[in-house]
């Protein structure tokens, strides 16, 4: 069976950006296991799986803009760091969380400043281009329960 809208995909993947690091990957014994057609996977990746087969091996390119955004710069701003526990590593690159607008979030610390610290509350992928190496183990048409939770129901326990 092909992917394609409301099949059940599972698949294997190595992820690395555009200088060939590894960001992520699935594990060796549990692919990632998806909804297709549900957004639930990042939409350039969805939309280059289609149509592959159980046993297909490709390498998909997913620009930023598909991926997980462009960098938006408005987003990075300063914060005093006598805002921050002593405690808390504020070092660049350090991730911290703090209070949104309405939800916590994770900020990236991009530089300590004299008496500041300048955050990014773009998620860490933004304006990078992924690569995925990715391999189909097994695509099955979704249940009619499934598409009705819209989610997988491998292994899944819940109580409605
Ligand atoms: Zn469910």
């Amino acid at each position: 069976m092909k992917i394609a809208a409301n099949t059940i995909v599972s698949f294997h993947y190595a992820l690395t950006d555009q200088t060939g690091e590894v960001i992520d990957s699935s594990s060796e014994r549990h692919p990632l296991t998806y909804l297709h057609g549900h957004s639930q996977i990042i939409p350039g990746l969805e939309r280059q799986l289609e149509s592959l087969e159980p046993g297909a091996k490709a390498t998909l390119v997913v620009p930023a803009a598909e991926a997980y955004g462009l960098h938006n710069p408005e987003v990075v701003f300063e914060v005093e760091r006598s805002r921050f526990p002593a405690t808390l590593d504020v070092s660049p690159g350090a991730h911290v969380m703090a209070q949104g607008t309405d939800e916590p979030r994770v900020f990236t610390v991009v530089e300590l400043r004299e008496k500041t610290v300048l955050l990014d509350a773009n998620h860490p992928l933004a304006g990078k281009d992924l690569h995925f190496a990715v391999e189909v183990a097994d695509v099955r048409a979704a249940t009619s329960e499934e598409l009705a939770h819209g989610h997988v129901h491998d292994g899944v326990e819940h109580g409605h």
